[in-house]
């Protein structure tokens, strides 16, 4: 046997857990890693910054259902990377991410780029470690994967030095784990499941909410069987949606409000009681909640519950399913001509009416309620959506549609902007057999703009679309920011109608601009064609930029808790 340098043994490692994409920016220590991935067949994505690989990354192992991997230079490039950690842990992402340092010889003589790495990522990670020897690498790697895929899945941080990477070991020295996955998920405590069902059956106005932590299990059989047996209505979480389609009858997200003030017994699968759903408190005092999760400590937080039960969301509505079995006959139909349900439909007809006439809109500059119309009309069921940006996100919500598992993305848990374009990225290497659309507002767009080229280089046709509104919260925001009388700096807008598709232009991808109505449809219509013949688009639209968001959207930023 001969020997084996160390960003080879990290490169394997990768390749052996059935990894295909790595996301990074090639720079020392960590270049060969991503060198000797492509000679394990691993394919290295070049980023042009950090922060994009790790977004990339955590798009990537959500839309494939698989642990997103990034490789950070070392230094500065490691902190680059840290937003995504934090993005990836307040989601529940899996993900692995690889950081190189000075060598461990060097310790505290100043070597180039020298940074204590592994304190800076162990609040936003499950676990933040240096490699301590080559001959371990595989050892570590391992240890990262069922980290970040086990129980609640999360982010996971492999500090690697210089030295580490470079060394040269003996082949037999190497031990290479097998079988470190358990095969089977949890399963929910028998007793509490029959709770559950018997507070179902025995509901008045029972009603489900869906959050992205299905998307491991994809319970997506299991949770229409649910709601369609029980005729119960149902909210996703912003990104628990598409697990049951969008159009599905009990979709009760046009009357959040009332679904929520008004059931008396509510299930949780995969989703949290924090900001998103108001921490519990618009549920009705009384109401029962049954909360359905996979990690112990997120039972009874924020609100308490009747019934909690530990679990995968797949193996427990399995259960729920099999106690529920033949004692639900008629339950669905009398559910459908009951007041409950009926309520729910006449508040979201009425708020779907609301939103009509925007969606219609003929003024120029175009509303975004018109360009997210368009939009919703030009692209098919299947296409993939990453949003971003507080109007475009908060106005998105209610009229792009998902109709497939994990095809909807965005800020999600904390906010964080500048996902919209890395996300779209990771999305369609996961997926290149969707059209995958990123539409960003302006401010949204500036963080990662330049991950347009990295989708070029790489030929990853994306559609971009930017809602150009010039400036944050739609140009508004100056007026409430208590900037002094007079002040003659332009702070939260920017310079008017940028014509952002001409970063496009240089970059060698197909470009539409647009500024009013009627040019919308035939440019994103041009663009999709442009994507189905393997090129990358960019729309920059130019919209209203007072647009303000209207309904139900507003609550969003009263939700946040702060
Ligand atoms: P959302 O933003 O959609 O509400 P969150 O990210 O806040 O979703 O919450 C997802 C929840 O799903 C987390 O509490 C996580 O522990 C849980 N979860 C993750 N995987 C599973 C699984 N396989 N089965 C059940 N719950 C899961």
């Amino acid at each position: 046997m001969g020997t084996v340098e160390g960003s080879a043994l990290v490169a394997r490692a990768i390749q052996k857990e059935g990894i295909t994409t790595l996301f990074g920016l090639a720079g020392g220590p960590i270049v060969e890693i991503m060198g000797y991935a492509a000679q394990f067949g691993v394919r290295p994505i070049g980023v042009r910054h950090e922060q994009a690989a790790a977004f990339s990354a955590a798009a990537y192992g959500f839309v494939k259902n698989e642990v997103g991997v990034c490789v950070l230079a070392a230094g500065p490039a490691v902190t680059n990377g840290l937003t995504g950690a934090h993005v990836a842990f307040d989601n529940c992402f899996p993900m692995v991410i690889l950081g190189g340092s000075g060598p461990q010889h060097g310790r505290y003589t100043g070597t180039f780029q020298e940074t204590d790495n592994v304190p800076m990522f162990r609040g936003i990670t499950k676990m933040s470690v240096q490699v301590d020897s080559a001959a371990r690498i595989p050892d570590y790697m391992s240890m990262a994967f069922r980290k970040a895929r086990s129980g609640r899945p999360g982010p996971v941080y492999l500090d690697l030095p210089s030295d580490v990477l470079q060394k040269q070991v003996e082949e037999d020295e190497v031990h290479w784990p097998e079988n470190y996955f358990a095969d089977a998920p949890p399963m929910g405590n028998a007793e509490q499941v029959r709770r559950a069902a018997d507070l179902l059956l025995n509901a008045d106005r029972p009603a489900m909410i869906v959050g992205k932590g299905v998307r491991w299990s994809e319970p997506t059989a299991e949770l229409k069987r649910l709601i369609e047996t029980l005729g119960m209505p149902f909210i996703p979480s912003p990104m628990g949606r598409g697990f049951i389609p969008d159009d599905h009858p009990l979709n009760a997200a046009a009357a959040r409000s009332t679904l929520m003030q008004g059931a008396d017994v509510v299930l949780m699968v995969g989703a949290r009681m924090n900001w998103m759903f108001d921490f519990g408190r618009r549920f009705a005092a009384d109401a029962k909640i049954i909360q359905v999760d996979i990690e112990p400590e997120e039972i009874g937080i924020n609100r308490g519950i009747e019934v909690g039960i530990v679990g995968d969301a797949k193996a427990v509505l399995r259960q729920l399913l099999a106690e529920l079995e033949g004692k639900t006959d008629g339950m669905a139909d009398r559910a459908e001509e009951g007041p409950w349900l009926t309520a729910i439909r006449e508040k979201a007809e009425a708020n779907s009416a609301s939103i009509e006439p925007l969606l219609n809109a003929d003024e120029s500059p175009i509303r975004t309620f018109r360009l997210l119309k368009e939009i919703r009309d030009v692209f098919p069921r299947d296409t993939i959506y990453s949003v971003d940006g507080q109007i475009t996100l908060g106005t998105g919500r209610q009229v792009l549609q998902s109709y497939t598992p994990a095809s909807r993305l965005n800020s999600a848990s904390n906010g964080c902007m500048g996902v919209g374009v890395p996300f779209a990225v990771g999305a369609k290497l996961a997926r290149p057999d969707v059209p995958v659309v990123s539409l960003n507002g302006d401010c949204a767009f500036g963080f990662n703009a330049m991950e347009m080229e990295t989708a070029v280089r790489h030929k990853i046709p994306v559609v971009f679309i930017i809602n150009n509104n010039s400036g944050i919260v739609g140009g508004n925001l100056e007026s409430r920011m208590g900037l002094p009388d007079n002040y003659d700096e332009r702070v939260a807008t920017y310079t008017p109608d940028i014509r952002y598709d001409k970063i496009m232009e240089a970059f060698g991808g197909h470009t539409e601009s647009v500024s009013s109505p009627d040019e919308l449809r035939p440019a994103l219509q041009r663009a999709y064609e442009a994507t189905k013949a393997g090129k990358v688009a960019c729309v920059n639209v130019i919209s209203e930029h007072m647009e303000t968001m209207i309904t139900r959207s507003t609550r969003a930023s009263a939700l946040m808790g702060y």
